[in-house]
């Protein structure tokens, strides 16, 4: 059994080889001889051309035919009635009134089919169908015009036969000039058409040859938009603004690499400061010795948060970001975040009012980071016995968490830029509050993945107040 199917396997793969050769060559010639589009665009075109000649050819011929076989037809309703009145009189001097030359035979019966005159021997049928008709005018060169005539109360079938060899002459004529027009004109789309549809073709080789000499080094180059029509034009405007935003992205990345090796020059140098000091007095001076400890610790602990803060940025920015979402009661993150607050704090007053319960479907760690980032810089920039309230409430069909503080506040100016990477107000700058300028990007990122929204409210040396609003699934009891 296994034998037989093997060797009807291999009968099969035997059959299957012409056909694999087949395809192998013909891929083969395809790619040795890629074709331009251009030429494919000329050989479509030469085609649709040489089917419209020959629509052309048929049509002027037949039409030709049909117009005079119509003019047949006129003349046989104008000689029928006279043949069939003259044959009665005389038959013998029927080929007197044979006066048109292109009229050639005459078959005329009577109403039971007697034959009354036939000057064609070979046919005696009365048949009058557009075959038979069409068939006698290809091989016999003759029209055949049948009519019923009525005479002196008789009816009489008639035939009149028709010369038509001139007419088929001159079908051949037109066909043959209406060819060769045809003909000419072809040679002309071979001539013309492939620089026609190459000029038409050249702003995609023009894309490619740009788009070829495009990397990191002339990020900035772009398609020349004006060169290009219609659909091209489409095309080269879709790239130009893919580039553009691949540009923004690149410079953007740039931008945070410098900032971010910027941000950890500080940190490393203060830490190679302490290093060399421990290394010259460090041995002896205990005082130094301390110092300096506390001063690594707290560098590299500041240098954690920093890669900390990078690495989330960077996970953002891949797209690798994980959340762990659930669903919880927001009231709950509040009153953490107040009761550790308050515990930590004791130079600000830490209070919390009014806080609507809502359950929301999220990543409550993250969530939490967030409303500790704006608490954190609350604290930061708000002096000494200032007031810091955490508090939310209902907004629509968002739950608001909100951070007020009576703090330094934010100049109006600098109040777009806050939430930009690594941007600290002069203020803070000056004030060594210890930030990188990265709490709020994070916050944010934080608060967009969660499908919600920041809002801000400062006025500088009175205090601002920063909203976190976040889908809820619904409102609970007040707390
Ligand atoms: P940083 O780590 O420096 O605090 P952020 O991104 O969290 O960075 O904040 C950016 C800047 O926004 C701060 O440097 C500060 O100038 C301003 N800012 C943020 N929160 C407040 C606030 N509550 N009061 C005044 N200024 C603030």
């Amino acid at each position: 059994m296994f034998r037989i199917m093997g060797r009807s396997g291999s009968a099969m793969k035997v059959l299957l080889k012409p056909i694999a050769l087949i395809k192998r060559i013909a891929g083969d010639f395809r790619k040795k001889f890629r074709l331009s589009i251009s030429f494919k665009i000329s050989i479509a075109y030469m085609g649709l051309y040489l089917v419209a000649i020959i629509i052309a050819i048929l049509g002027t011929m037949i039409g030709y035919m049909t117009y005079k076989t119509v003019e047949l037809d006129k003349t046989g309703d104008i000689y029928s009635g006279l043949i069939v009145r003259k044959t009665i009189e005389d038959q013998e001097a029927l080929e007197n009134y044979l006066i048109d030359e292109r009229l050639s035979a005459v078959l005329i019966y009577d109403s039971e089919f007697n034959e009354i005159i036939n000057t064609r021997n070979d046919h005696n049928n009365y048949v009058h169908n557009t075959f038979f008709k069409f068939e006698t005018i290809l091989k016999e060169e003759i029209y055949v015009y049948s009519a019923t005539v009525s005479e002196l109360g008789e009816i009489y079938y008639v035939n009149i036969y028709f010369d038509v060899a001139t007419i088929l002459n001159e079908v051949m004529l037109i066909g043959v000039l209406v060819t060769f027009a045809g003909l000419l004109g072809m040679l002309m789309i071979a001539i013309v058409g492939p620089s026609t549809s190459k000029k038409l073709v050249k702003p995609i080789s023009d894309m490619t040859e740009v788009t070829r000499t495009i990397s990191a080094n002339n990020i900035n180059t772009r398609l020349n938009i004006k060169a290009s029509q219609h659909e091209l034009r489409d095309l080269a405007e879709t790239f130009n603004s893919m580039m553009d935003r691949i540009e923004d992205d690149y410079l953007r990345q740039q931008q945070f690499v410098s900032d971010a090796s910027h941000e950890l020059r500080t940190p490393i140098a203060v830490l190679k400061g302490y290093i060399d000091m421990l290394d010259r007095w460090g041995k002896e001076d205990k005082a130094v010795l301390e110092e300096s400890i506390g001063a690594i610790k707290n560098e590299a602990n500041n240098m954690q948060d920093l890669v900390e803060k990078l690495l989330f940025i960077a996970r953002n920015d891949k797209m690798t970001l994980k959340l762990t979402k659930e669903e919880f009661n927001v009231n709950e993150i509040v009153e953490e975040v107040y009761k550790e607050t308050k515990m930590i704090d004791e130079k600000h007053i830490i209070t919390t009012s009014f806080c609507q319960g809502a359950l929301i479907f999220g990543d409550k760690n993250r969530i939490k980071q967030a409303v500790r980032i704006f608490v954190e810089n609350a604290r930061k920039f708000t002096p000494e016995n200032g007031e810091i309230d955490i508090g939310c409430y209902a907004e629509d069909e968002f739950v608001a968490i909100r951070v007020r503080d009576n703090g330094i506040g934010i100049k109006k100016k600098q109040l777009k830029k806050i939430f930009n990477r690594f941007y600290r107000a002069e203020e803070s700058r000056e004030k060594e509050t210890g930030g990188h300028g990265l709490g709020l990007s994070i916050a944010k990122i934080i608060v967009l993945s969660h499908r919600g929204k920041i809002k801000v409210k400062s006025t500088y040396g009175v205090g601002s107040s920063f909203v976190i609003l976040l889908p809820y699934i619904r409102l609970v009891d007040e707390a």
